[in-house]
C-alpha cells in the first residue's frame, strides 16, 4: 500500500525520441490508475519508470514517502504483471507462484500461505499441482496475478494484462481484476489502449498522446468534460460528432451556425460564459462537439425541443437495445461517405429508416462540447480563464459590474469604456464588494465558486467550500487585463522571473566527523551561478540536476532559474541589480528591477531606489535545462 508521485518526469531515449514530457500525477494510496492512449503515447514507457525497468531521464519519483528513481525493480516493493505471463511450463501453478519468494529465500510456511490466499483470491486453488499447458488463457493469466500477488507489493503495475484473450474472456477478467483490486487494497497502475478497458476499470485515468498526458481526470469528468478534442474522441462509442460551426452572441442569446447545414440553433449566452469572446463573434470557426446519445430522433424530443437539425439518413446499424442511426448534416451529401458533416445518431432500440430520408433530429445543447478549430483545446474549459466584463475608467476609478474599485499608481490607463478580464483567481475575499453565491462546485480540488454581483454572474476561486449566499469580495488589481479595441491596456504583473545560470562544484576544506573523530576533509559544495553570483544549491535540488544528467555534463549545461517576485530578499550582497520602477498596488508593492538584459519584479516593502543587491531564496527555485526544455525542478 502506497501512494506515489511523479514530478516532472521525463523520458527520452538515447536515440532522442522524447517519449514522455513533464509527466506529472499524484496518485493516493489504493487508487486504481489507467493509462490510456493510442500505441507509442509513452504509457508502457512510463510504467516501466516506474517498475524501474527503464531509466528516469529527469524528474522525480517518489514510492511512499522515498525518492525511487535510483532503486533497482526489486527494491521498490512493486509487481508487474506483463501481457506475455510468461509462466514456466516445466512448474506447477503452485511453483509458478511460489518461485519469486523461494528466490528470496522466504520461509517456507509463509510461502505457503502466500500462495494458499493468492490462490483462493482468484479462485485457482484446485489447479495448483497442474502445469501451465494444462490450464486456459484465461487461468494462466490469472496465475501471473497471483504471482505478482505473493510478493504482496505496495504498488501493482499491468501492462495491457489482457491483451491476449479472446473478446468474452477480456471482459470477464476485466471485472476480475476490479474485484481484485477491491480485496487487495493495493494501488494499482494498468496501461491499456482500449477506452472501454480504462473507462471500466480506473477510479482515474491518464490519457496521453504522443508523450503527453492530456487528461488526468476520473471516468465520469473525461466522458463529461473532456479538455480537448482528442480525448472528446477517444473516450466514448461511437466516436463523438465533430462539426466545424460558428457562434454568434446577440444579447443573452448565442447563435449556432453549422457549416453545411441550414439548421438555426440559439443557445442561452450563459451556457458560453466561460469561452473566450473571440469565439462568440460569428466568424471564427470552432468545432462543435456532440456524442451519439445526445443526439434524438424520438418524436416526442423533437416535438418539444427547439434545438432542432435535419439530418438525411444512409443506414443505420441494429445493436439490439439500440441502434446507430448514420447520415449527413449536409443533404447534398449521401451519409455514407465520412464527410466533415456526417452524424451518427443513438436511438433506443431497434430503427428502421429509409435510405435517403430526411428527418428532424434534436440536439442536446447543454451537452455540447466546442473546441478551438486549431489548437483544439476545450473552449468552454470547467475553470474559465478569465471573467469578461464591460468596463468604464474614469478619474482613476475603475467601475464594472455596478461596482467601483479605485485604481492603484500601477494601473495606468485613459478614462474611457474598456473591457475588463478577470481571472478567477483574481476574485479575492477581502473587499467590501457584495455578491451572492449561486454555485460552488469542486473542480478536482479546486473549488469554483459561481458569484452573482448586481446580476452579472463571475467566477472565483476558493480555498474552501463556502454555503453562506451573501459574501463580500475584492479585486487583485496586479492580476487583471484591461482591453480596448484588442490591445492590452492594462497587463498583470508578471507571476515568473527569469534567469539564466549555470550549476557548479566547488570542493571546499571542512571539519567532519569520521570515526567519532573531528577531521578536515574536502568536501564539494554545490552552487547556482547566476549573473556571475554563486549561490548554494540545497542538497534536494542538487540531487535532482545530478539526476537528470549522466556524469559530469550537468556542469556545462544552460539552465534557466525561475523565482516568483515574492522570492528574494534585499542584501549587502547577491545579484546586482537596478529599481527602473517602483509598482504600487496599494496593498502590496514591487521593484521594477534590470538585471542585466533581464527584468525582475521583486516584492518589497520598502519602495528602494537606484542599485540594490538581490539574494534569491534557493529553496524556492524552478529549474528548467534550457536546450531540451525539460523541467527538472
Ligand atoms: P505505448 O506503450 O504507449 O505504446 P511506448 O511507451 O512503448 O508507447 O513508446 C513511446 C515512444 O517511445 C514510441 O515512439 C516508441 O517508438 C519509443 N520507444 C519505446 N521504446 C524505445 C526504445 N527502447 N528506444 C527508442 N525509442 C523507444
Amino acid at each position: 500500500m502506497a501512494n506515489l508521485s511523479l514530478k516532472h518526469i521525463y523520458k527520452v531515449y538515447p536515440n532522442g525520441t522524447k517519449a514522455v514530457n513533464d509527466f506529472n500525477m499524484q496518485i493516493e494510496d489504493k487508487e486504481f490508475i489507467v493509462f490510456v492512449g493510442p500505441s507509442g503515447c509513452g504509457k508502457s514507457t512510463t510504467l516501466r519508470m516506474i517498475a524501474g525497468l527503464e531509466e528516469i531521464s529527469a524528474g522525480e519519483l517518489k514510492i511512499g514517502d522515498v525518492v525511487v528513481n535510483e532503486l533497482e525493480p526489486k527494491e521498490r516493493d512493486i509487481a508487474m504483471v506483463f501481457q506475455n505471463y510468461a509462466l514456466y511450463p516445466h512448474m506447477t501453478i503452485y511453483d509458478n507462484m511460489a518461485f519469486g519468494l523461494q528466490m528470496q529465500k522466504m520461509p517456507k510456511d509463509e510461502i505457503n500461505r502466500r500462495v494458499t490466499e493468492a490462490a483462493e483470491i482468484l479462485d485457482i486453488t484446485e489447479y495448483l499441482k497442474r502445469k501451465p499447458k494444462e490450464m486456459s488463457g484465461g487461468q494462466r493469466q490469472r496465475v501471473a496475478l497471483g504471482r505478482a500477488i505473493v510478493r504482496e507489493p505496495k504498488v501493482m503495475l499491468l501492462d495491457e494484462p489482457l491483451s491476449n484473450l479472446d473478446a468474452k474472456l477480456r471482459t470477464q477478467m476485466r471485472s476480475e481484476i476490479v474485484k481484485l483490486h477491491n480485496k487487495l487494497n493495493t494501488t494499482f497502475v494498468y496501461v491499456t489502449h482500449d477506452q472501454v478497458e480504462a473507462m471500466t476499470m480506473g477510479t482515474r485515468i491518464v490519457v496521453m498522446k504522443l508523450g503527453f498526458v492530456q487528461q488526468i481526470d476520473t471516468p465520469k469528468n473525461l466522458y463529461m468534460y473532456p479538455a480537448n478534442k482528442f480525448v472528446a474522441g477517444f473516450i466514448g462509442t461511437p466516436q463523438m460528432n465533430f462539426f466545424n460551426g460558428t457562434l454568434k452572441k446577440d444579447g443573452d442569446k448565442v447563435y449556432i451556425s453549422f457549416a453545411g447545414s441550414e439548421a438555426k440553433i440559439t443557445a442561452p449566452y450563459e451556457m458560453m460564459q466561460k469561452t473566450t469572446p473571440q469565439y462568440l463573434d460569428g466568424e471564427k470557426v470552432v468545432c462543435i462537439g456532440l456524442r451519439a446519445e445526445d443526439i434524438s430522433l424520438d418524436p416526442e424530443d423533437i416535438k418539444n425541443s427547439k434545438t432542432n437539425i435535419k439530418v438525411k439518413i444512409s443506414h443505420t446499424e441494429e445493436l439490439g437495445t439500440e441502434t446507430l442511426v448514420y447520415g449527413d448534416i449536409n443533404l447534398d451529401y449521401d451519409g455514407i461517405a465520412e464527410t466533415e458533416t456526417r452524424i451518427i445518431i443513438k436511438a433506443a432500440g431497434f430503427k428502421d429508416f429509409k435510405s435517403g430520408e430526411i428527418v428532424e433530429a434534436a440536439l442536446n445543447l447543454s451537452a455540447v462540447h466546442l473546441f478551438d478549430a486549431e489548437t483544439e483545446e476545450s473552449i468552454l474549459p470547467r475553470i474559465p480563464k478569465y471573467n469578461y466584463v464591460d468596463c468604464e475608467i474614469k478619474g482613476g476609478n475603475l467601475t464594472f459590474a455596478g461596482q467601483t474599485v479605485q485604481l492603484p499608481s500601477a494601473i495606468k490607463c485613459e478614462d474611457g469604456k474598456a473591457e475588463l478580464l478577470l481571472p478567477p483567481d483574481s476574485i479575492t475575499f477581502d473587499g467590501d464588494i457584495p455578491a451572492e453565491l449561486e454555485s460552488c462546485e469542486n473542480v478536482n480540488g479546486t473549488i469554483l465558486l459561481a458569484l452573482k454581483i448586481n446580476g452579472k454572474k463571475l467566477f472565483a476561486i476558493s480555498d474552501s467550500e463556502i454555503s453562506q449566499q451573501s459574501i463580500k469580495i475584492g479585486v487583485d488589481l496586479k492580476k487583471i487585463i484591461i482591453r480596448k479595441n484588442n490591445e492590452d491596456i492594462v497587463v498583470p504583473m508578471p507571476e515568473i522571473n527569469c534567469l539564466s545560470g549555470t550549476f557548479a562544484m566547488e570542493k571546499v576544506v571542512q571539519t567532519v566527523e569520521i570515526d567519532g573523530k573531528l577531521k578536515k576533509k574536502k568536501m564539494p559544495n554545490y552552487y547556482m551561478v547566476i549573473e556571475n553570483e554563486k549561490f548554494a544549491a540545497p542538497q534536494d535540488v542538487a540531487n535532482k540536476m545530478f539526476g537528470a544528467f549522466s556524469g559530469r555534463k550537468v556542469f556545462n549545461t544552460a539552465f534557466r532559474y525561475e523565482f516568483t517576485p515574492y522570492d528574494f530578499t534585499v542584501g549587502d550582497s547577491g545579484i546586482s541589480a537596478t529599481v527602473t520602477e517602483v509598482i504600487d498596488y496599494g496593498k502590496e508593492k514591487f521593484l521594477k528591477c534590470s538585471v542585466g538584459e533581464n527584468t525582475l519584479y521583486v516584492f518589497t516593502d520598502k519602495p528602494l531606489t537606484g542599485e540594490i543587491k538581490l539574494v534569491p531564496d534557493m529553496t524556492k527555485v524552478s529549474v528548467v535545462e534550457q536546450d531540451r526544455e525539460i523541467r527538472i525542478v
